[in-house]
């Protein structure tokens, strides 16, 4: 007997939204694609990076403001200059954070 997929109810944005546990692991193998293409575009940019913690810190912030700025970006108070794509700028600080956490992990072998 196949057992019946769990799913999961979510209300966003004022509307009720289901989904699958294969659905959601679809979606995250995507997010995961745009993840490694950003770590593409950062290591062109800027080769393999190796710093000190507390030169990851700001960095990651930038990228986590640059969130921020998304979020904000319809309201009365936002600024010309704030971010607008809030998907590009979470892909953006999930891959500054992989890169950073690829270090940490390099430190304990
Ligand atoms: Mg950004």
């Amino acid at each position: 007997m196949v057992r019946a997929e769990k799913s999961i109810k979510k209300r966003v944005e004022g509307r009720e939204v289901m989904t699958t546990l294969n659905q959601d692991m679809n979606l995250l193998s995507f997010v995961n694609d745009d993840v490694w293409e950003e770590l593409g575009r950062q290591r062109e940019k800027r080769g393999v990076q190796r710093q000190m913690n507390e030169e990851w810190l700001p960095i990651l912030g930038e990228e986590f403001g640059e969130v921020c700025q998304a979020l904000q970006k319809d309201k009365a108070w936002s600024k010309q200059t704030d971010k607008g794509d809030l998907y590009a700028e979470l892909i953006q600080v999930a891959a500054v954070a992989m890169s950073w956490a690829a270090q940490v992990r390099e430190g304990k072998r």
